[in-house]
Protein backbone atom coordinates (compact mmCIF):
# COMPACT_ATOMS: atom_id res chain seq x y z
CA UNK A 1 0.00 0.00 0.00
CA UNK A 2 1.21 3.64 -0.87
CA UNK A 3 1.61 5.91 1.84
CA UNK A 4 2.92 8.53 0.57
CA UNK A 5 1.04 11.96 1.27
CA UNK A 6 2.52 14.62 -0.61
CA UNK A 7 0.45 18.05 0.71
CA UNK A 8 -0.87 20.75 -1.62
CA UNK A 9 1.44 23.61 0.03
CA UNK A 10 4.95 21.75 -0.58
CA UNK A 11 3.79 22.41 -4.98
CA UNK A 12 2.31 25.82 -4.74
CA UNK A 13 -0.71 26.58 -7.05
CA UNK A 14 1.94 26.55 -10.25
CA UNK A 15 3.65 23.72 -9.32
CA UNK A 16 0.65 21.83 -8.89
CA UNK A 17 -0.79 22.79 -12.23
CA UNK A 18 2.36 21.53 -14.04
CA UNK A 19 1.91 18.30 -12.03
CA UNK A 20 -1.13 18.02 -13.61
CA UNK A 21 -0.43 19.15 -16.84
CA UNK A 22 2.28 16.40 -16.87
CA UNK A 23 0.42 13.54 -16.75
CA UNK A 24 -1.57 14.43 -20.31
CA UNK A 25 -0.99 15.18 -23.96
CA UNK A 26 -3.14 16.72 -26.34
CA UNK A 27 -4.89 13.92 -28.36
CA UNK A 28 -6.56 16.35 -30.97
CA UNK A 29 -5.11 18.12 -33.74
CA UNK A 30 -7.59 20.57 -33.13
CA UNK A 31 -6.19 21.26 -29.46
CA UNK A 32 -3.80 24.21 -30.30
CA UNK A 33 -2.59 25.21 -27.28
CA UNK A 34 -3.61 22.65 -23.59
CA UNK A 35 -2.51 24.27 -20.11
CA UNK A 36 -0.48 26.95 -19.92
CA UNK A 37 -1.58 30.30 -21.00
CA UNK A 38 -4.16 32.62 -19.71
CA UNK A 39 -6.86 30.80 -22.57
CA UNK A 40 -6.74 27.58 -24.14
CA UNK A 41 -6.38 28.05 -28.78
CA UNK A 42 -8.75 25.31 -30.36
CA UNK A 43 -8.43 25.22 -33.78
CA UNK A 44 -12.08 26.75 -35.56
CA UNK A 45 -11.71 27.66 -39.15
CA UNK A 46 -9.02 28.44 -41.84
CA UNK A 47 -8.73 31.84 -40.54
CA UNK A 48 -10.17 31.95 -37.09
CA UNK A 49 -9.26 30.04 -33.69
CA UNK A 50 -11.37 29.68 -30.55
CA UNK A 51 -10.22 31.08 -27.04
CA UNK A 52 -12.01 29.50 -24.01
CA UNK A 53 -10.67 30.34 -20.77
CA UNK A 54 -12.47 29.36 -16.98
CA UNK A 55 -12.27 31.45 -13.61
CA UNK A 56 -13.73 30.60 -10.31
CA UNK A 57 -14.85 33.17 -7.07
CA UNK A 58 -15.23 31.44 -4.27
CA UNK A 59 -17.16 33.21 -0.78
CA UNK A 60 -14.43 33.36 1.92
CA UNK A 61 -11.64 32.84 -0.55
CA UNK A 62 -12.13 35.52 -3.21
CA UNK A 63 -14.39 38.23 -2.11
CA UNK A 64 -16.02 38.64 1.33
CA UNK A 65 -19.90 39.57 0.70
CA UNK A 66 -19.59 41.79 4.06
CA UNK A 67 -18.46 44.52 1.83
CA UNK A 68 -18.44 43.14 -1.58
CA UNK A 69 -21.76 44.71 -2.94
CA UNK A 70 -23.58 41.92 -5.74
CA UNK A 71 -23.64 43.77 -9.17
CA UNK A 72 -19.93 44.85 -8.37
CA UNK A 73 -19.07 40.74 -7.58
CA UNK A 74 -21.78 39.81 -10.99
CA UNK A 75 -19.44 42.44 -12.82
CA UNK A 76 -15.90 41.15 -11.84
CA UNK A 77 -16.58 37.44 -11.79
CA UNK A 78 -17.31 38.24 -16.05
CA UNK A 79 -14.42 40.73 -16.53
CA UNK A 80 -11.46 38.68 -15.10
CA UNK A 81 -12.62 35.97 -17.68
CA UNK A 82 -12.80 38.36 -20.50
CA UNK A 83 -9.69 39.64 -19.26
CA UNK A 84 -7.96 36.10 -20.11
CA UNK A 85 -9.56 36.70 -23.81
CA UNK A 86 -7.99 39.59 -23.62
CA UNK A 87 -4.59 38.71 -22.66
CA UNK A 88 -4.24 36.14 -25.37
CA UNK A 89 -5.50 39.26 -27.99
CA UNK A 90 -8.76 37.89 -28.69
CA UNK A 91 -12.34 39.12 -28.60
CA UNK A 92 -14.72 37.63 -25.89
CA UNK A 93 -17.83 36.48 -27.74
CA UNK A 94 -19.99 33.89 -25.40
CA UNK A 95 -19.81 32.91 -21.50
CA UNK A 96 -21.34 29.88 -19.35
CA UNK A 97 -21.94 30.48 -15.55
CA UNK A 98 -21.95 27.88 -13.00
CA UNK A 99 -23.13 28.82 -9.47
CA UNK A 100 -23.35 26.94 -6.11
CA UNK A 101 -25.95 29.23 -3.93
CA UNK A 102 -26.93 28.92 -0.38
CA UNK A 103 -30.84 29.33 0.24
CA UNK A 104 -29.16 32.28 2.06
CA UNK A 105 -29.72 34.26 -1.19
CA UNK A 106 -32.97 35.41 -1.72
CA UNK A 107 -33.93 36.32 -5.36
CA UNK A 108 -33.26 39.48 -4.99
CA UNK A 109 -29.59 38.84 -4.14
CA UNK A 110 -29.53 36.66 -7.42
CA UNK A 111 -30.60 39.47 -9.47
CA UNK A 112 -28.30 42.16 -8.18
CA UNK A 113 -25.42 39.64 -8.54
CA UNK A 114 -26.74 39.11 -12.25
CA UNK A 115 -27.49 43.14 -12.90
CA UNK A 116 -23.84 43.36 -12.64
CA UNK A 117 -23.21 40.43 -15.03
CA UNK A 118 -25.25 42.34 -17.30
CA UNK A 119 -23.22 45.47 -17.59
CA UNK A 120 -20.31 43.34 -18.23
CA UNK A 121 -21.87 41.64 -20.69
CA UNK A 122 -22.96 44.92 -22.02
CA UNK A 123 -19.52 46.79 -21.74
CA UNK A 124 -17.62 43.48 -23.65
CA UNK A 125 -20.10 43.00 -25.99
CA UNK A 126 -20.40 39.39 -24.83
CA UNK A 127 -23.66 36.91 -24.52
CA UNK A 128 -24.48 34.92 -21.39
CA UNK A 129 -25.41 31.68 -23.04
CA UNK A 130 -25.48 29.16 -20.39
CA UNK A 131 -24.60 27.86 -16.95
CA UNK A 132 -25.72 25.72 -14.09
CA UNK A 133 -27.55 25.80 -11.03
CA UNK A 134 -26.83 24.36 -7.71
CA UNK A 135 -26.69 24.52 -4.50
CA UNK A 136 -24.24 24.88 -1.57
CA UNK A 137 -23.93 24.28 2.12
CA UNK A 138 -21.26 26.77 2.33
CA UNK A 139 -20.43 29.95 0.65
CA UNK A 140 -21.58 30.94 -2.77
CA UNK A 141 -19.14 29.62 -5.58
CA UNK A 142 -19.11 31.53 -9.44
CA UNK A 143 -17.40 29.50 -12.03
CA UNK A 144 -17.95 31.21 -15.38
CA UNK A 145 -15.86 30.08 -18.77
CA UNK A 146 -15.47 32.69 -21.55
CA UNK A 147 -15.39 31.92 -25.38
CA UNK A 148 -13.42 34.40 -27.66
CA UNK A 149 -12.17 34.30 -30.93
CA UNK A 150 -8.69 35.71 -32.99
CA UNK A 151 -7.16 35.42 -36.59
CA UNK A 152 -4.71 32.57 -36.66
CA UNK A 153 -1.86 35.09 -36.99
CA UNK A 154 -3.24 37.54 -33.87
CA UNK A 155 -3.12 34.93 -31.41
CA UNK A 156 -0.63 36.06 -28.31
CA UNK A 157 1.48 33.76 -25.96
CA UNK A 158 3.42 34.03 -22.81
CA UNK A 159 6.15 32.04 -24.34
CA UNK A 160 6.99 33.94 -27.76
CA UNK A 161 8.61 37.20 -25.73
CA UNK A 162 12.38 38.02 -27.03
CA UNK A 163 15.66 39.91 -26.23
CA UNK A 164 15.76 43.67 -26.33
CA UNK A 165 11.89 43.38 -27.00
CA UNK A 166 10.08 46.02 -24.50
CA UNK A 167 7.78 45.45 -21.29
CA UNK A 168 4.44 47.22 -21.06
CA UNK A 169 2.01 47.38 -19.16
CA UNK A 170 -1.54 49.29 -19.00
CA UNK A 171 -3.07 51.65 -16.38
CA UNK A 172 -1.38 51.47 -12.67
CA UNK A 173 -0.79 48.76 -10.09
CA UNK A 174 -0.91 47.88 -7.24
CA UNK A 175 -4.62 49.84 -6.42
CA UNK A 176 -6.51 46.76 -5.76
CA UNK A 177 -4.34 45.10 -2.77
CA UNK A 178 -4.48 48.60 -1.37
CA UNK A 179 -8.47 48.70 -1.97
CA UNK A 180 -8.79 45.18 -0.06
CA UNK A 181 -6.03 46.09 2.73
CA UNK A 182 -8.23 49.26 3.64
CA UNK A 183 -11.25 47.19 3.14
CA UNK A 184 -10.05 44.88 5.52
CA UNK A 185 -9.08 47.54 8.15
CA UNK A 186 -12.39 49.11 7.94
CA UNK A 187 -13.73 45.56 8.62
CA UNK A 188 -12.27 44.83 11.68
CA UNK A 189 -12.89 48.46 13.11
CA UNK A 190 -16.59 48.10 12.67
CA UNK A 191 -16.65 44.20 13.99
CA UNK A 192 -15.03 45.55 17.55
CA UNK A 193 -17.36 48.38 17.47
CA UNK A 194 -20.56 48.59 14.93
CA UNK A 195 -21.23 52.24 15.76
CA UNK A 196 -17.89 53.23 13.61
CA UNK A 197 -18.67 54.45 9.85
CA UNK A 198 -16.01 53.18 7.90
CA UNK A 199 -13.95 56.19 6.83
CA UNK A 200 -13.47 54.76 2.85
CA UNK A 201 -14.08 58.67 1.49
CA UNK A 202 -11.43 60.19 -1.30
CA UNK A 203 -10.57 56.46 -1.86
CA UNK A 204 -13.06 55.66 -4.20
CA UNK A 205 -10.68 54.39 -6.63
CA UNK A 206 -8.81 52.12 -4.76
CA UNK A 207 -12.14 50.12 -3.67
CA UNK A 208 -12.96 50.51 -7.20
CA UNK A 209 -10.34 48.67 -8.23
CA UNK A 210 -10.80 45.88 -5.89
CA UNK A 211 -14.50 45.82 -5.76
CA UNK A 212 -15.33 46.15 -9.82
CA UNK A 213 -12.66 45.86 -12.00
CA UNK A 214 -12.61 46.17 -15.56
CA UNK A 215 -10.92 44.66 -18.32
CA UNK A 216 -8.53 46.14 -20.53
CA UNK A 217 -10.51 45.09 -24.00
CA UNK A 218 -10.15 49.49 -24.78
CA UNK A 219 -6.51 48.71 -25.16
CA UNK A 220 -6.91 45.25 -27.60
CA UNK A 221 -9.17 47.35 -29.69
CA UNK A 222 -6.31 50.31 -29.69
CA UNK A 223 -3.43 47.84 -30.78
CA UNK A 224 -5.39 46.09 -33.05
CA UNK A 225 -6.12 49.81 -34.76
CA UNK A 226 -2.58 50.95 -34.09
CA UNK A 227 -1.25 47.14 -36.09
CA UNK A 228 0.50 46.48 -32.91
CA UNK A 229 0.77 42.51 -32.44
CA UNK A 230 2.90 41.88 -29.09
CA UNK A 231 5.51 39.36 -29.17
CA UNK A 232 4.12 37.87 -25.63
CA UNK A 233 1.27 38.97 -23.30
CA UNK A 234 -0.38 37.91 -19.72
CA UNK A 235 -2.94 39.36 -17.57
CA UNK A 236 -1.96 40.89 -14.22
CA UNK A 237 -4.00 38.71 -12.04
CA UNK A 238 -1.15 37.34 -9.83
CA UNK A 239 1.19 41.04 -9.41
CA UNK A 240 3.63 42.26 -11.86
CA UNK A 241 6.45 41.13 -11.28
CA UNK A 242 4.93 36.85 -10.68
CA UNK A 243 3.50 37.75 -14.00
CA UNK A 244 6.13 38.82 -16.35
CA UNK A 245 7.77 35.69 -14.99
CA UNK A 246 5.49 33.86 -16.31
CA UNK A 247 6.41 35.13 -19.77
CA UNK A 248 10.34 34.86 -18.89
CA UNK A 249 10.20 31.46 -17.76
CA UNK A 250 7.85 29.95 -20.67
CA UNK A 251 9.92 32.15 -23.23
CA UNK A 252 13.29 31.05 -22.23
CA UNK A 253 14.39 34.86 -21.37
CA UNK A 254 15.06 37.20 -18.69
CA UNK A 255 14.25 40.75 -17.92
CA UNK A 256 14.99 43.61 -16.53
CA UNK A 257 12.24 46.03 -14.81
CA UNK A 258 13.08 49.81 -13.64
CA UNK A 259 11.31 50.84 -10.41
CA UNK A 260 10.74 54.04 -11.09
CA UNK A 261 8.55 53.31 -14.34
CA UNK A 262 6.14 51.30 -12.06
CA UNK A 263 3.11 53.17 -12.95
CA UNK A 264 0.94 53.95 -9.47
CA UNK A 265 -2.10 56.00 -8.72
CA UNK A 266 -1.38 59.17 -5.99
CA UNK A 267 -4.39 57.66 -4.01
CA UNK A 268 -2.67 54.17 -3.46
CA UNK A 269 0.69 55.35 -3.02
CA UNK A 270 -0.69 57.72 -0.11
CA UNK A 271 -2.73 54.66 0.89
CA UNK A 272 0.28 52.56 0.97
CA UNK A 273 2.27 55.17 3.15
CA UNK A 274 -0.08 54.96 5.81
CA UNK A 275 -0.18 51.57 6.02
CA UNK A 276 3.13 51.12 6.70
CA UNK A 277 3.62 49.42 3.11
CA UNK A 278 5.94 50.00 0.30
CA UNK A 279 4.30 51.31 -2.61
CA UNK A 280 6.35 49.46 -5.03
CA UNK A 281 6.25 45.83 -3.34
CA UNK A 282 2.47 46.68 -3.71
CA UNK A 283 2.49 47.41 -6.97
CA UNK A 284 4.89 44.75 -8.34
CA UNK A 285 3.24 41.94 -6.21
CA UNK A 286 -0.39 43.57 -5.24
CA UNK A 287 -2.39 41.50 -7.74
CA UNK A 288 -5.67 41.37 -9.19
CA UNK A 289 -5.24 44.62 -11.01
CA UNK A 290 -6.40 43.11 -14.41
CA UNK A 291 -3.78 44.97 -16.68
CA UNK A 292 -2.08 43.54 -19.79
CA UNK A 293 1.69 42.97 -19.19
CA UNK A 294 2.97 42.58 -22.82
CA UNK A 295 6.04 43.13 -24.92
CA UNK A 296 6.63 44.49 -28.04
CA UNK A 297 9.31 44.75 -30.87
CA UNK A 298 11.53 47.49 -30.85
CA UNK A 299 9.70 48.58 -34.16
CA UNK A 300 6.80 49.25 -32.30
CA UNK A 301 7.88 51.64 -29.86
CA UNK A 302 7.16 54.88 -31.55
CA UNK A 303 3.12 53.87 -32.02
CA UNK A 304 3.44 53.11 -28.18
CA UNK A 305 5.55 55.43 -26.53
CA UNK A 306 3.37 58.56 -26.13
CA UNK A 307 0.04 56.29 -25.18
CA UNK A 308 -1.48 58.00 -22.41
CA UNK A 309 -2.44 54.45 -20.26
CA UNK A 310 0.44 52.46 -21.44
CA UNK A 311 3.78 52.47 -19.24
CA UNK A 312 6.84 51.10 -20.59
CA UNK A 313 8.61 49.72 -17.81
CA UNK A 314 11.32 47.68 -18.55
CA UNK A 315 13.22 45.26 -21.27
CA UNK A 316 13.05 41.93 -22.24
CA UNK A 317 17.26 40.89 -21.86
CA UNK A 318 19.22 37.45 -22.60
CA UNK A 319 18.15 33.97 -19.77
CA UNK A 320 21.85 34.27 -18.66
CA UNK A 321 21.34 38.22 -17.51
CA UNK A 322 18.90 36.87 -14.76
CA UNK A 323 15.34 38.78 -13.73
CA UNK A 324 15.88 42.09 -12.93
CA UNK A 325 14.47 45.26 -10.61
CA UNK A 326 16.55 48.40 -11.45
CA UNK A 327 16.67 50.30 -8.10
CA UNK A 328 15.49 53.90 -8.41
CA UNK A 329 19.07 54.53 -7.16
CA UNK A 330 20.15 52.41 -10.11
CA UNK A 331 21.04 49.31 -7.98
CA UNK A 332 20.13 45.71 -10.05
CA UNK A 333 18.80 43.14 -7.48
CA UNK A 334 16.63 40.16 -8.45
CA UNK A 335 12.95 40.09 -8.80
CA UNK A 336 11.16 37.86 -7.11
CA UNK A 337 7.76 36.84 -7.56
CA UNK A 338 5.31 36.81 -3.73
CA UNK A 339 2.52 36.27 -5.86
CA UNK A 340 -0.39 35.02 -4.16
CA UNK A 341 -0.55 32.10 -2.10
CA UNK A 342 -3.85 29.73 -2.52
CA UNK A 343 -2.67 27.31 0.12
P1 LIG B 1 -4.85 32.68 -15.19
O1 LIG B 1 -4.37 33.34 -13.92
O2 LIG B 1 -4.46 33.40 -16.43
O3 LIG B 1 -6.33 32.34 -15.15
P2 LIG B 1 -3.89 30.22 -14.15
O4 LIG B 1 -2.63 30.52 -13.42
O5 LIG B 1 -5.17 30.08 -13.37
O6 LIG B 1 -4.07 31.31 -15.30
O7 LIG B 1 -3.72 28.92 -15.01
C1 LIG B 1 -2.57 28.71 -15.80
C2 LIG B 1 -2.86 27.55 -16.76
O8 LIG B 1 -3.17 26.36 -16.03
C3 LIG B 1 -4.07 27.79 -17.65
O9 LIG B 1 -3.76 27.24 -18.92
C4 LIG B 1 -5.19 27.01 -16.97
O10 LIG B 1 -6.15 26.58 -17.90
C5 LIG B 1 -4.43 25.82 -16.40
N1 LIG B 1 -5.07 25.24 -15.20
C6 LIG B 1 -5.30 25.85 -14.02
N2 LIG B 1 -5.88 25.01 -13.14
C7 LIG B 1 -6.00 23.81 -13.78
C8 LIG B 1 -6.51 22.53 -13.40
N3 LIG B 1 -7.02 22.32 -12.18
N4 LIG B 1 -6.48 21.54 -14.33
C9 LIG B 1 -5.98 21.77 -15.56
N5 LIG B 1 -5.47 22.93 -15.97
C10 LIG B 1 -5.47 23.97 -15.10
MG1 LIG C 1 -4.54 35.31 -16.94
Amino acid sequence: MDITRTELASLGEFGLINHINSRFSLQNPESIKGIGDDAAVIAQDATHYTLLSTDMLVEGVHFDLSYTPLPHLGFKAVAVNVSDIAAMYGIPKQIVIGLAVSNRFSVEAIDAFYEGVKAACDTFKVDLIGGDTTSSRSGLVISISVVGVTEHDKVVYRNTAKPTDIVCVTGDLGAAYLGLQVLEREKQVYMQDPSMQPELTGREYILQRQLRPSARMDIIHELREMSVVPTAMIDVSDGVASDILHICKQSNVGVALFEDKIPIDATAYDTALELKLDPITCALNGGEDYELLFTIQQSDYEKIKNHADISLIGYIQEAAKGNELVTKSGNRIALQAQGWVHF
